[in-house]
């Protein structure tokens, strides 16, 4: 929500485009800790239709939890 218009916001206001098609956080090294902790696993990613995910992810979940848990080490504490 909009802290002055009251609005339901669209996205982020945080999130920007970037060269390329890409999209990044214009406030990532200060980015809320929910930010920082996700996703915190691979069904949040599922559920959430993460472009992220791999075929093989989904085939063996449970070393794509470990390989996401890795790549998380300095956003968040592992899951669990
Ligand atoms: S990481 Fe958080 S603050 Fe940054 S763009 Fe994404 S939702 Fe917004």
């Amino acid at each position: 929500m909009h802290p002055t218009t009251g609005q339901q916001l669209t996205r982020c206001p945080w999130l920007v485009e970037l060269p390329a098609q890409k999209w990044g956080c214009s406030i990532y090294h200060d980015r809320p800790e929910d930010c920082r902790h996700y996703p915190v696993d691979i069904p949040q990613m599922v559920k959430d239709q993460c472009e992220m995910l791999e075929l093989k992810d989904l085939s063996d979940q449970v070393k794509a939890q470990k390989r996401l848990d890795h790549l998380m080490t300095e956003s968040r504490p592992p899951r669990g």
